[in-house]
């Protein structure tokens, strides 16, 4: 399985939440960097930068931000194996985390980095075991590019629109809702629809995370939310583009 999952996360728009990273392959001290490893599920997306194969026409918060870092510094410190923050790898490295985590967790985000297509059966089983879990069950936030090669009930279809792309993006937004997906949708600010907007007939609303003026702490984070889970019967969801 080529999922590593950390328990903990200072992570402001999500709360702190358990966070799963979906990698091609396992990551060691003095294999391919991490980036790389995350880059082979995200094959074919428009956003993967040009350095990891991709067509790099947008800018992905996975390859350029803060996601990666964390990322790296907690495969460091479980290979070293004073992981106190991190889960692991795989299904017993999930679950480890799920125990892990802070007490006011009720979901994980999986998929902080990498697209669930990368590893659906893994994917799959930890959602599984997220929504099973002894304790309190967890809310599964997770979204793929590639919702065409996943059910409906897997993954929420994330659908660019922004970069000047807005019309592209209501299309394939209202292609994914008819075939039964709930859609994530990015927009350039410009483009953003006012209360009342539908796609293909089913609201379609503000992240409530970003509902604050850019540059203020939201007040509403994923973890008060759980909106993104795609099991769940809720409103297609906007994002402004960051
Ligand atoms: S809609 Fe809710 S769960 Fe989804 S990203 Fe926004 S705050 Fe998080």
């Amino acid at each position: 399985m080529t999922i590593f999952t950390i328990a903990r996360s200072s992570n402001k728009k999500t709360g702190d939440i358990p966070q799963v990273a979906i990698m091609g392959d396992r990551w060691t001290p003095d294999g391919p960097h991490a980036g790389e490893l995350v880059a082979q599920t995200c094959q074919g997306c428009r956003r993967l930068p040009k350095k990891h194969g991709g067509a790099g026409e947008a800018r992905c918060y996975a390859f350029g931000g803060t996601g990666q870092l964390a990322l790296l510094s907690a495969l460091r410190a479980e290979a070293q194996k004073g992981a106190k923050y991190a889960g692991g790898w795989g299904l017993k490295g999930f679950q480890k985390a799920l125990k892990r985590s802070a007490r006011t967790a009720k979901a994980v985000r999986l998929g902080m980095i990498g697209d669930p297509v990368g590893d659906l059966e893994a994917v799959r089983e930890i959602a599984a075991a997220a929504r099973a879990a002894e304790s309190d069950p967890f809310d599964v936030l997770v979204y793929s590019h590639f919702w065409r090669k996943i059910k409906p009930s897997d993954a929420m279809a994330s659908v660019d629109g922004d970069n000047g792309r807005a019309d592209e993006g209501f299309k394939e937004a209202d292609r994914a809702a008819r075939a039964g997906f709930r859609v994530a949708l990015v927009l350039d600010e410009e483009d953003l629809p006012g209360p009342g907007f539908t796609i293909n007939g089913k609201a379609a609303i503000l992240c409530p995370a970003q509902r604050e003026p850019v540059g203020r702490r939201a007040a509403v984070t994923c973890n008060d939310c759980r909106l993104c889970d795609p099991q769940k019967s809720g409103p297609h969801i906007l994002f402004r583009s960051h």
